[in-house]
């Protein structure tokens, strides 16, 4: 039959669609974290300005939150660059545990990209971020994460019905 032929036929996932379902996947959890932190109070943790598409994406969906912005360098389209005072450059190590006891409890929603290419940076990001972030949380915060995270007190959530892609990872905090 012709649709068996059609299945039989299918390939893997190429490189180029891997790349748009992981994207879809993290502009659908963005989304879907939009909703959930509603009008609740709270500040938000963007961790990895890179060229700061996520950013750009928080800061027009989220207009009047405070957006805190953590990257060991600017290197983002000029028109993403976040304002001064609240860019914390430097290590994610250093300024993570200074903004975790600065904003104790208040963060109601922080997204990690910390992720590279490299499983060692990797490995290390996600022990860093599990480590350090919990302080910060809200009651409820949700976080959002490109590497699977270990966070004392928060729960894995499922991703957002239709994602196609599972590299991406959803937290509670409880
Ligand atoms: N969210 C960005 C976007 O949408 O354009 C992409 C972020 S990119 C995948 C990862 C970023 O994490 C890079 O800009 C890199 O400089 C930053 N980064 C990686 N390791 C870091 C560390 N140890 N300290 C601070 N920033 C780090």
């Amino acid at each position: 039959p012709a649709d068996l032929q059609m299945e039989a036929a299918m390939p893997e996932p190429t490189r180029l669609e891997r790349l748009l379902f992981r994207l879809e996947a993290q502009h659908r959890c963005l989304g879907w974290a939009f909703r959930e932190i509603g009008n609740r109070p709270g500040i938000v943790f963007e961790m990895g300005l890179g060229h700061g598409r996520t950013y750009d994406h928080l800061r027009s969906y989220l207009p009047g939150r405070d957006i805190y912005v953590f990257d060991r360098e600017v290197d983002c389209f000029a028109d993403c660059t976040p304002p001064a005072d609240r860019l914390l450059l430097g290590d994610i190590g250093d300024r993570l545990a200074a903004a975790a006891a600065r904003f104790a409890g208040q963060v109601v929603l922080a997204h990690s990209d910390l992720g590279s290419y490299g499983e060692a940076h990797n490995t290390a990001m996600s022990a860093l971020v599990s480590r350090l972030l919990p302080p910060a949380l809200a009651p409820g915060a949700i976080v959002l994460s490109d590497l699977p995270l270990d966070l004392a007190g928060a729960q894995s959530l499922p991703l957002p019905a239709g994602t196609r892609e599972d590299r991406y990872f959803v937290y509670r905090n409880g």
